[in-house]
């Protein structure tokens, strides 16, 4: 073997078989927070939070029959998911990590699901980029519950006049709200606080709960928990 192929080999990329068999494991403990929470599994959808990780590595998901997967930058998506499409039919790419309004147009053009709109700009942006290509996303707004200052997100006190906002002056079609907790606190007052926003709007999709607590975020309501490492492994970034 050439001395190239072997630095091409990642030493903390996994088997397939294993990936395969942790997203089992996810699916079984979704399956078991909603059934306890009294929920029917099939409302919430598995969204495979697939940021760092290389075709080689999502392959198996998409060959086992999974189409739902979060992506956390516009760049990195479109280098990686038009070969995966090409070959796959049905998939759904969901944009879950900050966008700039500069992005509306790759976004728009990208994405199936984008679940992080926080601002006039961003949904200024977005509404032209809908107009002028006649694609439409489902939009979901993110809520930054925690209100942490450097954090992505609408404050949680500012979300009920920016739906507002979306909806009559940029005449968008808000679905669902979706949120990160802070690092370090209980996520449950977080995903309670979302759900109340969203009925309060009558906003259905919920897009809470990550590998720490997506059971959590199931019993509390969640639509879409975004799962990576408990699938992929650790990051390496
Ligand atoms: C990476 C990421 C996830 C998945 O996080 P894990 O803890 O690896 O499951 C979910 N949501 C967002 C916005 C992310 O960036």
């Amino acid at each position: 073997m050439a001395n190239q192929d072997l630095q091409s080999i990642d030493p903390r990329a996994l088997a397939p078989t294993l990936i395969l068999e942790q997203f089992g494991r996810v699916q079984d403990a979704m399956g078991r927070a909603a059934k306890s929470a009294g929920r029917d599994p099939a409302s919430v959808t598995l969204v495979v939070a697939s940021k760092t990780q290389g075709v080689a590595e999502i392959e198996p998901l998409l060959r086992s029959g999974h189409r739902v997967f979060g992506e956390n930058r516009v760049q990195e998506a479109m280098a990686k998911w038009p070969q995966l499409r090409a070959a796959y039919s049905n998939v759904e790419l969901r944009l879950i990590g900050p966008l700039q309004s500069n992005k509306a147009k790759e976004a728009i053009a990208f994405f199936d699901v984008i679940e992080t709109i926080d601002r006039p700009k961003v949904a200024r942006a977005i509404a032209e980029e809908i107009a002028r290509q006649g694609r439409s996303p489902r939009l979901y707004i993110e809520v930054n519950t925690g209100d942490e200052p450097q954090k992505a997100g609408v404050g949680a006190q500012a979300a009920d006049v920016f739906i507002r906002q979306c909806r009559e002056e940029f005449g968008l079609t808000i679905s669902g709200l979706m949120c990160v907790p802070p690092v370090g606190e209980q996520a449950s007052p977080h995903f309670a606080l979302l759900g109340v926003i969203a009925r309060r709007n009558q906003i259905s999709d919920l897009s809470m709960g990550m590998t720490a607590d997506f059971p959590l975020a199931i019993q509390l309501g969640a639509t879409h928990v975004r799962v990576g490492s408990a699938i992929f492994g650790a990051r390496a970034r």
